[in-house]
Formats: structure tokens, sequence, C-alpha cells
């Protein structure tokens, strides 16, 4: 297995912070790309609905580049 999922599941926190992170690192989460490739109807548009730019909502989008997100993460 790789690296991340061995720190991951050593972690010392609750279980569902682990089983979030692995849905994240196995890339799981129901992002609008990730509902577009499981065929949900979820209509055309793709874009992220945090930050509003017209940029497709994938789990790296949300995590490193959304303007939203880097303001959570700075506060
Ligand atoms: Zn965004």
């Amino acid at each position: 297995a790789p690296v991340a999922f061995e720190w991951l599941w050593k972690a010392k926190c609750i279980p569902r912070i682990k089983v979030f992170g692995w849905f994240l690192l196995s890339d799981r989460l129901n992002t609008r790309n990730m509902l577009k490739r499981r065929h949900y109807n979820i209509g055309d548009n793709l874009d992220c609905l945090l930050c509003g730019q017209p940029v497709e909502e994938t789990v790296e989008h949300l995590f490193f580049h959304c303007d939203f997100s880097k303001a959570c993460w700075d506060t």
C-alpha cells in the first residue's frame, strides 16, 4: 500500500477523520466531478460552487486551489 495510506491508518485521530482521509486519497469524495463520472444527473455545470470560479470541482481544486477553501484554511 502507498505510504500515505499507512500513515493515515496509523494516525492518532478519530476513525471518522481516517475514513474521510481514505475517501480523499482514493478520489472517492462526492465532488461534482465524481458525481458526473458516476452518471448522476447534475447537469452540465461542473464548476465549483464554493468559490464561483469557472473551474471544475475536483478533489485537487477543493483542497489546494479553491479560493474559498484557502480562506477557510487560513483562518
Ligand atoms: Zn472553488
